[in-house]
């Protein structure tokens, strides 16, 4: 059962939350009661009430100052949902060292940088919860995803060393790793597909619930995993994947 003021009186920053999965958390995090600030690249207009940020995660000076920026302007910083992220697609062979290095730099130490900055913050919260939008990547080898795989791995890893770093001075850290998601990163995907509609319907397919996963059920689950009733929940994944990771389906007999 939905609770709304689950969230109350409690302070989140969302990167990369301008679009998809980091909107529909702000959003919902707002809709339980939370302050939110959006950190995006260019936040735009956003739904009241949230709050918007400049930022790039790929640069530590941007960072700090929109993470010290959102902090003051809540009161203080109790939940950071680590969402912003860019894809890449290709085998081992196929991207070029500088991709590589951009990659790794947004996807991974842009957690490190957000969170580097918030942690002072975090401290001083009673509620205190970090949620990384990680992939089915990081557990499940996907073709064409070398890159943006490695990545993801990474933020897993980092994920759990960050939990078992921080649970002794009461900071939670889990991540979400959500399948196939209905966000405009997709559209842009099945964009550039020679046949759109025989992607999704493969996108589709690969899921074992037969459809792409929606913004607001990963949202669903970040909420959870930040809020107080998760305060026993540390050092996990949950996977949002319509069963893909986890399950060995039977092929449908005829
Ligand atoms: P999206 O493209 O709709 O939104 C991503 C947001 O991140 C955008 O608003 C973008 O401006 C922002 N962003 C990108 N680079 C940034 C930077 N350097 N600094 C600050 N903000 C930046 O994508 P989405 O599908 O909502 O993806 C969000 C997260 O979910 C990503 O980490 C992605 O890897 C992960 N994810 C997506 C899917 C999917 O299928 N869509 C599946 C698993 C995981």
């Amino acid at each position: 059962m939905t609770e709304p003021t689950e969230l109350a009186g409690l302070r989140a920053i969302v990167t990369g939350g301008a679009s998809g999965i980091g909107l529909a958390t702000a959003e919902l995090l707002a809709e339980r009661g939370a302050r939110v600030a959006v950190l995006d690249l260019a936040p735009g207009v956003l739904p009241a009430p949230l709050l918007g940020f400049t930022a790039d995660v790929g640069e530590d000076a941007s960072v700090r100052t929109a993470v010290e920026a959102a902090a003051e302007a809540l009161g203080g910083l109790d939940i950071l949902v680590n969402n912003a992220g860019v894809g890449a697609v290709g085998t081992v062979e196929d991207n070029p060292d500088e991709q590589w290095r951009q990659v790794l730099d947004i996807n991974v130490l842009g957690v490190v940088r957000t969170t580097r900055a918030a942690l002072p913050h975090l401290r001083r919260s009673a509620h205190a919860a970090v949620v990384n939008t990680c992939s089915i990547a990081a557990t499940a080898g996907l073709p064409g995803r070398a890159l943006y795989s490695a990545s993801k791995g990474a933020v897993y890893a980092l994920t759990l060393a960050m939990a078992a770093d921080h649970i002794g001075e009461g900071i939670r850290v889990t991540c979400v790793n959500p399948g196939t998601v209905d966000t405009p990163w997709v559209a842009r995907l099945l964009d550039r597909s020679p046949d759109a509609e025989a992607e999704r319907a493969a996108l589709n397919a690969r899921q074992p619930h037969g459809r792409l996963v929606s913004a607001q059920e990963v949202a669903a689950a970040i909420a959870y995993l930040a809020g107080p009733l998760a305060g026993s929940t540390t050092g996990v994944a949950l996977a949002v994947d319509g069963g893909m990771a986890g399950l060995r389906l039977r092929p449908a007999t005829g």
